[in-house]
This record gives structure tokens, C-alpha cells and sequence, in this order.
């Protein structure tokens, strides 16, 4: 049941990409006022149009879609002057991430992935909204959201190329519009170096298997801000609840975590632009990322590297170069030996790799690395997973408001 319009980005034309770019929103309360109502009334009609799929499949055994859905939408606005007052566009969008979440948990059901069931999304994680079509324009400096208002834009850099879409999303230090944008692909020269594997680690962010290649280091942008954000968190718990002053508080402790967050983002594209200027072919591991962080005691230095959004970036970034990315099985890639072949029992704490059949001494994530490009060449083109995209978390932004190129 694959249905193209369920997919959140509109279809990109042969010879174009998508991209999109974030600005910084001038907004006057008044219009803070109306982008809040809007949404909690679309964070309302998310969490309702779950339920409802949730009840038609326990209940009667049967499944609702996007476009009935959206055929109750008049109904509701009938009801309720507040939906009514939404753009219509909005509304159905908000019911087409209901629909992605739904189509990506029973894509992951068929992969046999253990699936997280779609979840209600609550109104703090909610935090954009789209207008997937029409219904804006950029004059200006100004951006008309119809059935809004005008709101100052701080256009750091005209846009090139056809708006397909506009969110508007919240975050800590304020709100933003994230357009994205349809551009002609530009003609890629290929990568001077054919092929890399890459072994994200704890020791180092990742390492490759070209030899010449440092590793990268972990910048741990996060354990160093630690202890600031210890320091405002505690400040929010031992304020009243519901004062002023923890309202402060909580904005500070939240724009904490924003730097933090950004500082890695761009660490991340850095990073991912080097690997795609110079490798054609990029073979990673397939981590079940999520599964990882879960199980291990290493779970916050993973969360703090973050690989899942660093693979992602590269994909994109990949495509855009026309590189290709291969995710291969990570299984035994740390403990199978990079020059025969043979596999030798390693702990987690040792460092250097040893092998008892052929005396390979080597580095044991630069062997990982090694295994994994060896791994992705000899998979069959296709077998190994090649990749588009991570899934989006549907209740948030898409895949593409992720990427946003912040201006
Ligand atoms: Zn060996």
C-alpha cells in the first residue's frame, strides 16, 4: 500500500533536489498569539486522528486513511470555529503526518524492525506546522501566511529557486520558517578517492578505513556543557511551579539545550561534507541506533555523538553529490579481521586489535572501518541497503526541515 501522497516532501522533478533553508521570524504577539492556537489545534487533531486509526483497527478490524481523514475535516470545522479558522492545507497536512507515521510503522512491521506503535505527540513536541502547497508568499522582506497575517522574515540571503512548501516552527529562542526549495541539480565532479568505510566509535566520533585519514575526534560539545546545564536545571527544580521565575528558568535551560544541539548539527555537516568531497562510495553501519542506546552503559556518549542524525546528513549530502551510501550488517565488523578474515573474541575495552591467525596489530576501530568498506564493496549493489532517508519523526519536523540550512 505504497500511496505518493502520503510522502511529507513534495515529489522532486528529474534533474532538480530539494533543499531547504530556515529563517528567523520577526513575529508581533499578536501573531505569536494565532502561530500558539495553531499549534495546539493542529497537536489536537494529530493526537485525534491517531486515536481514531487506533480504534478503527482494535475495534472493527479496519484501517482508515489520509484521504478519509481528510473527508471528515469539513465536518469538524462545522463543530469547531477554532479548526475552521486554520488554513485548510494546514489541517491536511498535519493528517498526512498521521498518515507517515502510520505507513512507516507498517513498513517497519513487514522489515520485521521492532516497531514503535505511531504515538501521540505532546503539545511541548509539537512544534510546526506546514502549509504543504499554497496559502504563503515571500514578498520582501514580508511572508504572508493566509488566514494569519504578515511576519517579518530576517532574510539573511535571497532564495533561489521554486518554495514548494512553508513551516513554521517553534523552538527555544524563537520561531522560524522553514521553506523548502526546488533547485536544478548542478553537475558533481567525481570524488578523487573511490571508496571509505566508516566505524563511528566512543573513542573517536568515527574513523575510517583510509589509512591516511586521522580519525575524527569527538568533540563532546555536550559533556562540556554538562555542568551548565546541571547548573540550570537545578535552578528550574527549585523554583515555584507555575512562577514567573521558573518560567525563566525552564526558556534558559531550553536555549542551553538548543546551542548545544546546533553546535552539533554543524559539527555533523562539516564532517559530512569532507567524507562526500572526497569518497565516491561511503559504506557505514546499519546501528540500530535507537536499540544501542537502550542497551548499553554507553548510552550517553552515543546519544551525545550522534551518529543517526551524522548518517543521515551524510546521506543527504551524499545524494546531493552524487555519491552513493551503503549501509551494511554491522555484525562482527569489530571483530573479524581486516586482513584474513578470521574472527578473534574482543572485548569492548580493547583498544588494539590483535589477530592470533595472521598477526595483524591495527587500531580496533580502524579495523572496523576496514571491515565495514569491505563489507559494503562485496554486497551486490542494492543488497546493501542503499539508502534514501531515516525515517522522520512524524509528529515533528520532516526529514527535510531537519536539514534546514539555517541562514
Ligand atoms: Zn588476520
Amino acid at each position: 500500500m505504497s500511496d505518493k501522497s502520503h510522502q511529507f516532501s513534495p515529489a522532486t522533478r528529474e534533474g532538480f533536489v530539494m533543499k531547504s533553508y530556515k529563517y528567523k521570524l520577526k513575529p508581533s504577539a499578536k501573531i505569536i498569539a494565532i502561530f500558539e492556537a495553531w499549534l495546539a489545534i493542529c497537536c489536537e487533531l494529530y493526537n485525534a486522528a491517531v486515536q481514531e486509526r487506533r480504534d478503527a483497527y482494535r475495534i472493527a478490524c479496519k484501517s482508515v486513511g489520509f484521504v478519509e481523514q481528510c473527508a471528515e475535516l469539513p465536518e469538524v470545522k462545522a463543530e469547531r470555529q477554532d479548526v475552521a479558522r486554520v488554513h485548510s492545507q494546514v489541517l491536511q497536512n498535519v493528517l498526512r503526518r498521521v498518515a507517515l507515521a502510520f505507513d512507516n510503522f507498517f513498513r517497519r512491521v513487514k522489515e520485521c524492525h521492532k516497531p514503535g506503535y505511531p504515538r501521540f505527540g505532546s503539545r511541548s513536541r509539537y512544534n510546526s506546522f506546514t502549509y504543504p502547497q499554497s496559502g504563503f508568499s515571500l514578498k520582501g522582506k514580508n511572508l504572508h501566511l493566509s488566514k494569519i497575517g504578515k511576519v517579518k522574515v530576517h532574510l539573511s540571503r535571497p532564495i533561489e529557486g521554486e518554495i514548494k512548501t512553508c513551516a513554521i516552527k517553534s523552538e527555544a529562542d524563537g520561531w522560524y520558517a522553514i521553506f523548502a526549495v526546488e533547485e536544478p541539480k548542478k553537475e558533481v565532479a567525481p570524488a578523487p578517492r573511490e571508496s571509505v568505510g566508516v566505524d563511528v566509535g566512543i573513542e573517536s566520533f568515527a574513523t575510517l578505513s583510509d589509512d591516511e585519514a586521522a580519525p575524527i575526534e569527538n568533540p563532546q560539545y555536550f559533556r562540556r556543557a554538562e555542568s551548565d546545564l546541571k547548573k540550570a536545571q537545578r535552578r528550574v527544580s527549585c523554583r515555584v511551579k507555575g512562577s514567573k521565575r521558573r518560567k525563566k528558568a525552564v526558556r534558559l535551560l531550553a536555549k542551553k539545550h538548543l546551542k548545544v544541539k546546533r553546535q552539533r548539527r554543524d559539527f555533523h555537516f562539516k564532517e559530512a561534507r569532507k567524507l562526500v568531497n572526497r569518497y565516491q562510495s561511503i559504506k557505514v553501519e546499519d546501528l540500530n541506533i535507537s536499540g544501542m542506546v537502550k542497551n548499553h552503559h554507553l548510552a550517553k556518549n552515543i546519544s551525545d555523538a550522534g551518529w543517526g542524525q551524522f548518517i543521515m546528513i551524510v546521506v543527504f549530502k551524499a545524494e546531493e553529490a552524487g555519491r552513493t551510501v551503503i549501509k551494511v550488517n554491522p555484525s562482527y565488523t569489530s571483530q573479524e579481521c581486516s586482513r584474513c578474515g578470521h574472527r578473534n573474541q574482543i572485548t569492548l575495552a580493547t583498544r588494539i586489535y590483535r589477530c592470533s591467525r595472521c598477526g595483524l596489530v591495527i587500531h580496533r576501530d580502524r579495523n572496523g572501518a576496514k571491515r565495514i568498506e569491505q563489507k559494503g564493496r562485496a554486497a551486490p549493489s542494492g543488497s546493501g541497503r542503499s539508502v534514501a532517508c531515516e525515517e522522520p519523526r512524524t509528529s515533528q519536523a520532516t526529514d527535510l526541515e531537519s536539514l534546514a540550512i539555517t541562514r
